[in-house]
């Protein structure tokens, strides 16, 4: 499962001689023994044509013999990978870091100083791990999922709930009183289930599923902490089977996520157009995150630009400066880059940033408003200071 904390440590990763390569291959476990080597070498070339581009020169022998290095790996390993692989490696320190894409992946292959983090930035954001809990009075089943996977985790069961038969000797309203407290004791068994999950970070949002008023009553007793997870609920029957379970905890999500994305397009869109916390198109983007200020940042899937990347002070930029210098530190080593929004992202994402990419068509539109990328800013530069 990947966290926000894991590829920050991954964003971490170096190679000192600026080859360190980012490679993304999706898998197809579906059909055995598919072959990975054209894809493989197609992605070597690509990766090659981008580091001439970039820097003039061809990449250095010692990529040959990692390729290898990686093919092999894939070979061997691509059945643990689910459906794509993310792979970190450099010519003298080798094959750094792999993690398994759980989502589907374009393949892209880049070698430069830094990591490329964005396909696993993007992942991140739209697929936080979950919890469902199915709640009746007397019963509850705990599932954790991560983007198409489900597991049911474990099945709470009170035991002592007294049934009709039970009532014995005892009045109606003193009998009813008894149910309501084994029933209050049960709620409340599960919702401490719930906080040591929260707490052991097995999940970033919860979904309540259960006829509605017992979830609502379910719902008073949750952990503030818990309850601030909670993103909606579904009429889910306890004897749901597991891939009821799933669809619907699915559903609910990508309901979540949409309106989290059209949430922080409006914001931005409005901020930017009243020039106060909110910047627009890629020119200041790409200022506010030189600066630091980035705190969401919304970009439409498919905008690109070429740009140039300084390896002295780490500057990115649209353009270099008039006689080919860092705009930054008038260093006259710059790179160009052919896409330079994949860096943009992992920058931002680096500084603490959320990042919003958006797919949806009609959120597109919208996002068109703003050329298609912008953001919300933590704090605001006034014109003349900056
Ligand atoms: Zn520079």
């Amino acid at each position: 499962m990947i966290s926000r904390s894991e590829l920050q440590k991954i964003g971490q990763l170096r190679d000192p001689n600026g080859q360190l390569l980012s490679l993304y291959l999706p898998l197809f476990q579906e059909s055995s023994n598919v072959d990975y080597n054209i894809e493989l070498k197609n992605l070597l070339r690509s990766a090659n044509q981008r580091y001439v581009d970039s820097t003039g020169t061809s990449l250095p022998e010692g990529f040959d013999a990692l390729f290898e290095d990686l093919r092999v790996y894939v070979r061997d390993n691509a059945g643990k990978y689910g459906r794509g692989i993310a792979l970190f490696a450099s010519p003298e320190y080798g094959i750094l870091r792999t993690l398994a894409m759980p989502g589907s992946v374009e393949s892209s292959a880049i070698v430069a100083e830094n990591p490329n983090l964005a396909p696993l930035i993007r992942l991140l954001e739209d697929n936080q791990p979950y919890c469902l809990c199915v709640v009746s009075r007397d019963q509850a089943r705990l599932f954790l999922g991560h983007v198409d996977e489900i597991e049911e985790i474990e099945q709470v069961r009170d035991e002592e709930v007294p049934g009709q038969h039970d009532q014995g000797g005892w009045s109606q309203a003193r009998f009813e009183r008894h149910i309501e407290d084994h029933v209050h004791r049960h709620f409340k068994n599960v919702a401490n289930r719930l906080f040591e999950l929260l707490d052991e970070q097995r999940f970033e949002i919860l979904i309540l599923g259960g006829p509605e008023e017992v979830v609502a009553g379910f719902e008073d007793g949750l952990h503030p902490y818990v309850r601030e997870r909670l993103i909606g609920s579904v009429r889910l029957l306890l004897e749901a089977n597991v891939n009821q379970a799933r669809e619907q905890a699915l559903s609910v999500i990508a309901q979540n996520v949409r309106s989290r994305k059209q949430e922080a397009i409006q914001r931005v869109v409005s901020e930017a157009g009243a020039r106060d916390l909110g910047v627009e198109g890629l020119t200041e983007t790409m200022a506010a995150l030189q600066r630091g200020q980035i705190l969401n940042l919304v970009v439409d899937s498919q905008v690109h630009s070429s740009g140039i990347n300084c390896p002295d002070c780490g500057g990115l930029s649209l353009t270099p400066d008039q006689d080919n210098t860092c705009p930054y530190c008038q260093s006259a080593n710059v790179q160009d880059i052919e896409n330079i929004v994949p860096r943009l992202i992992t920058t931002a994402f680096e500084q603490g940033a959320s990042v919003y990419v958006i797919d949806d068509e009609e959120q597109k539109a919208d996002v068109s408003r703003i050329g298609g990328i912008g953001a919300l800013l933590r704090f605001r530069v006034d014109e003349q200071t900056a």
